[in-house]
């Protein structure tokens, strides 16, 4: 049997005899199907091809986990160090022995979460990799599970996780998006790992919060309110985000950004 993963959004399937008829998750309308239509891969084609993980350190107790070349939409790994264990967050779509070697070398993986279902890639793989260490989904995004397994533990509002850091549920682009916080992140400011529950702008100055960002579909001021709700009471200086990296005052951008969203949705800025 083959573990199947889509080529186009890198989340693994099943382990069935033959790929499964769609991606579910590229089906969607927050993401897409590409033009000439689905197309189904696995570790050894990968591998096969050259692609390999590579881990980086970004600071301090916190390492990107990359593959090289870029997989699926190019989404990275973080490996968060804790003394109690490290948290795998959003893992790439693929695993090697030199990849899963290095992580080990750093400690291994006590956890593994992300923010959103579009962003969970090869987890399970992942966990089976470190002794089928718990991979936490939201409840709220059951529905998005393309691989059951038993390492999966459903969570809901705010879970603290091994030593310091905090997955909280802000809603927005799914139900369950969430980031995790950091608290001794950048240096003891504080830091969110935000995936697509908050997207750093081009500028690296603002942060964003879309239905969908490939098909520019936006949400309504409830869910930016409550985004907003959620993150103004914790302290962080940076973000990462799911494809960049607001270095510092990544607060106040935070408020700055989603109060001018609201404003926008008001009608009350000049178009
Ligand atoms: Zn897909
Ligand atoms: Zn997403």
């Amino acid at each position: 049997m083959t573990v199947w993963t889509c080529a186009t959004c890198a989340i693994e399937h099943p382990d069935t005899a033959a790929p499964p008829a769609r991606c579910e998750i590229c089906s969607d309308e927050r993401q897409y199907v590409p033009a000439d239509g689905q197309h189904w891969t696995t570790r050894d084609e990968l591998a096969a091809a050259g692609m390999r993980v590579v881990v980086t350190e970004l600071e301090p107790g916190l390492h990107a986990v990359d593959t090289m070349p870029e997989l699926g939409i190019g989404q990275r790994g973080l490996l968060l160090q804790t003394p109690k264990g490290n948290l795998l967050w959003e893992p790439p779509g693929f695993l090697d022995s030199d990849g899963v070697a290095a992580v080990r070398a750093l400690g291994g993986v006590a956890a593994i979460s992300a923010s959103h279902p579009h962003l969970t890639g090869s987890s399970i793989q992942w966990s089976h990799a470190f002794g089928n260490a718990p991979v936490y989904v939201s409840q709220d995004d059951q529905q998005w599970i393309r691989r059951p397994d038993p390492a999966i533990r459903l969570w809901h509002g705010t879970l603290e996780l091994l030593d310091g850091l905090a997955m909280v549920q802000c809603g927005g682009h799914f139900a369950g998006s969430s980031v995790l916080h950091w608290a001794r992140g950048a240096a003891g400011r504080g830091a969110l790992l935000t995936g697509d529950t908050l997207a750093i702008g081009a500028d690296r100055k603002s942060v964003n919060a879309m239905r969908s960002y490939v098909n520019n579909i936006p949400l309504p001021k409830r869910a930016i309110e409550r985004i907003l709700d959620t993150v103004s009471p914790l302290a962080f200086d940076r973000i990462y985000g799911a494809f960049g990296i607001i270095d510092s005052d990544a607060h106040a951008i935070s408020v700055r950004s989603l109060g001018r969203y609201m404003a926008w949705l008001d009608g009350t800025l000049p178009d």
